[in-house]
């Protein structure tokens, strides 16, 4: 049998399996009235066919028996699909390429291949970045379990002169910060950050590391005094201005910063190549999304029709409300 094209599911397609699509995703346990919190207590209100004199109910829609309710309501409410104009089959193609382009995919060609305004996949594609934000509070590593730290420079700050700015390498002055954590065989949780002070950096540590995790970092002068700031069980250097990439020790975890490093190699290559530039308050969407793809990776078992599903379970709860009349920026 020939392998089909995964975009030819039938929810990419018909509206009506969309909605049942993200119905058996997000309603694991029957429909759930966002109104009374009701669950498995509703009928669905579709009309099959058009009637003769009968208004036909829109696709998705549900009513609450809860007596005290009575409401209606779909699957979207309350998620970053609620009050999209573009069809749901759209969107779940959409959500589909982004967790599936390993660099990411640009808002001008979502806005070619999906056949909706430019506009409409910028604040798509933002909504979906939301969708991909880790909810989770839970420290990276612990006992046995490695670390590693790094930051980067990119970009340039808005209204920073050109010719000063540098992108990798030495921190700019100009330049935008990122502090990434990777767990070596799991996640990454990455941040958006003003500097690196050691008062700028240490509470993110403390937070999303367990202290029984073995950490990793270059020999920056800010990471010196981390171990005692922090309490990790170790804290290991290589250094980098020496030439040093990776040292053995005769027990413990190897010493190198070679994930975080490669998790970066990633990150700028779609920011530049797929994105290009984008602007400083949404940076922090843009890492969201490369986090998610990075902890929802293959060599962690997750292929690309799971990590849209992962991707999809989190479109609860994380309407986007703010307004942004700013979206001339490619990307
Ligand atoms: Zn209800």
């Amino acid at each position: 049998m020939p392998t089909l094209s995964k975009l030819t599911k039938s929810a990419f397609h018909n509206e009506a399996q969309a909605f049942e699509y993200l119905e058996e995703t997000l309603w694991p346990d029957g429909p759930v009235c966002p109104h009374c919190g009701t669950v498995g207590n509703a009928t669905k209100l579709q009309t099959p066919e058009r009637v003769e004199g009968k208004r036909q109910a829109r696709i998705g829609l549900w009513k609450c028996k809860s007596k005290e309710c009575r409401k209606q309501f779909r699957v979207t409410v309350g998620t970053v699909f609620e009050h999209g104009r573009i069809p749901l089959h759209k969107m779940l193609q959409a959500v589909y390429l982004l967790c599936c382009s390993k660099k990411g995919i640009s808002s001008h060609q979502l806005h070619r291949v999906l056949g909706i305004t430019y506009k409409a996949a910028w604040f798509l594609s933002h909504r979906i970045r939301e969708a991909m934000r880790d909810g989770s509070l839970s420290p990276l590593g612990g006992t046995g379990k490695t670390v590693e730290i790094d930051e980067t420079g990119f970009g340039r700050v808005a209204g920073a002169p050109q010719r000063f700015y540098r992108v990798g390498g030495r921190m700019g002055q100009y330049g935008r910060t990122v502090l990434t954590l990777v767990e070596r065989g799991g996640s990454a949780r990455s941040f958006h950050v003003e500097g690196t002070t050691l008062g700028q950096l240490l509470p993110i540590i403390r937070a999303n590391v367990n202290r029984e995790s073995a950490v990793m970092t270059d020999a920056a002068s800010w990471y010196k005094f981390l171990q005692g700031h922090t309490g990790v069980a170790s804290h290991d250097t290589v250094n980098h201005t020496d030439y040093e990439y990776v040292r053995y020790p005769e027990s413990g975890p190897t010493i190198h910063t070679n994930t975080v490093e490669g998790y970066y190699s990633i990150f700028k290559r779609g920011m530049k190549g797929v994105y290009q530039h984008c602007s400083e308050k949404h940076l922090h969407r843009y890492l969201a999304e490369f986090d998610f793809r990075y902890s929802n990776r293959i060599a962690l078992g997750v292929d690309d029709t799971t990590r849209a599903t992962r991707a999809l379970k989190g479109v609860v709860g994380k309407r986007l409300t703010y307004k942004i009349p700013h979206v001339t920026a490619a990307g």
